[in-house]
């Protein structure tokens, strides 16, 4: 596969080569398991001294050929997809992980990664502490314990839609020998890579841009390649692994260690695993991907600058503006545009704004982002409902905060459904 292609050509061709006179669209392989001639080719494959296919929840051709796209478009060496985003945020850090480790996660998190790290990783004795992505490099350090194993932030926040700050994040984890995890839902590999600028793994939620349609469920992780696992910090990975005959990933795998690790234990174990008919309309989706992700940002800037002209809206948030704090940030790491979420508040605060969502028309209310059609949401009593108001604050969900996944509808059309909905408030 020509990995020279740009970005576009990949998100079309990338990951499914068909030989002579095979299907010319990625099939869907509906099918478990793998036939075999001899018990020691079975053999090979279960001492991984052989790659193929031998059960669909470790691997299978329709979500390998997803997983090779995914790797592609991000710069990564290799892929796994997952059942959803929160299966691959779960796996990426239990792979490198383990009892009494310690993780450093950005404050500004999805609030479902939040609920993730802080409530069910204490099960598992893996202890996080959020810091405000905001501070100083010298402040963050300050937080790197001796069993702190991972720096995990997102590349916009969601929903304070902050910008994470690479340079810093990278230097932060990289001096402390440990890696950086960036879930890069919002931007996709369209709008910003990660690996470029110093991540060592990436993760998706594919539910949203991804799949882009509003679909499926699923999630991806996707190994950069470039972290030293034989810095004496992760003795998993430079160790035999009993549970495989007393593999090491790092000397049978090479550059590949991590996402092999990640596939052949955790995804064995837990079984989180994307079904093949997800990963064919996931591989669809991705087709139009710089289409969309174009479109979304074009979209979304247009209709954040118009409603901060607006004198009913009290506030917008949005990258792309130049009132917003990571704005610069923007422009460094995202120079092709912010994606389609934004956010804003009502003058007349939380009431007006569940007025406002009430009396739209085109614009509906579901618990999503990041698909073709145009949504809102209010976060406070819907996706951050079960945290702190404290907590809520931290992670910049204001009460009055409306979240607006602004669609490929055509402009006019949004813009005239709020303006009619608005004359209700
Ligand atoms: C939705 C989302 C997730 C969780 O993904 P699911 O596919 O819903 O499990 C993780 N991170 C971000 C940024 C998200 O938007």
């Amino acid at each position: 596969m020509d990995k020279k292609w740009k970005i576009e050509t990949t998100a079309v061709q990338g990951g499914y080569e068909p030989s002579n006179s095979e299907p010319r669209v990625l099939p869907i392989y509906q099918s478990t398991t793998y036939k075999y001639n001899t018990c020691e080719e079975v053999a090979k494959l279960f001492d991984l001294q052989a790659a193929g296919h031998m059960y669909s929840r470790i691997s299978n051709p329709t979500v390998e050929a997803l997983e090779k796209k995914m790797a592609m478009l991000e710069g990564g060496i290799g892929a796994m997809a997952t059942s959803s985003g929160q299966a691959a945020t779960m796996i990426s850090i239990m792979t490198i992980c383990n009892v009494g480790d310690h993780i450093l996660a950005s404050s500004t998190l999805y609030g479902g990664s939040f609920s993730l790290l802080k409530t069910t990783f204490k099960k598992f004795g893996i202890e996080v502490t959020f810091i405000d992505p905001e501070k100083s490099i010298d402040e963050l350090k300050t937080y790197i314990r001796p069993n702190t194993k991972a720096v995990f932030g997102e590349t916009i926040g969601n929903p304070g839609l902050n910008i994470i700050d690479f340079d810093k994040f990278a230097t932060l984890a990289h001096e402390n020998n440990i890696p950086l995890i960036v879930d890069n839902t919002f931007p996709t590999a369209y709008l910003c890579r990660p690996i470029e600028h110093g991540a060592d793994i990436v993760v998706h939620s594919c539910t949203k841009y991804t799949d882009g349609h509003a679909t499926s469920v699923g999630g991806m992780i996707i190994d950069s390649g470039k972290f030293n696992w034989s810095n004496g910090k992760f003795p998993e990975m430079t160790s035999p692994d009993d549970s495989y005959h007393g593999v090491v990933y790092v000397q049978d795998f090479k550059e590949a260690a991590y996402i092999t690790k990640a596939r052949v234990q955790l995804l064995r174990d837990i079984g989180a695993t994307m079904s093949p008919f997800n990963a064919f309309l996931m591989n669809l989706g991705l087709e139009t991907l710089p289409l969309r992700m174009e479109r979304h940002s074009k979209n979304a800037l247009e209709i954040a600058k118009w409603l901060e002209k607006n004198d009913k809206i009290d506030w917008v948030v949005y990258p792309g503006l130049e009132s917003h704090p990571s704005y610069n940030l923007a422009k460094k790491y995202l120079p092709n545009g912010c994606s389609g979420v934004l956010t804003f508040g009502v003058k007349g605060g939380r009431e007006a704004g569940e007025k406002l969502i009430n009396n739209l028309n085109m614009i509906a209310l579901v618990v999503h982002v990041a698909d073709t059609r145009s949504c809102m949401l209010h976060p406070a009593s819907t996706t951050h409902r079960q945290l702190s108001e404290q907590e809520q604050l931290d992670s910049g969900v204001k009460p009055d905060l409306i979240r607006f996944s602004v669609g490929l509808e055509n402009i006019e059309d949004i813009i005239d459904d709020i303006t009619n909905a608005l004359e209700q408030v």
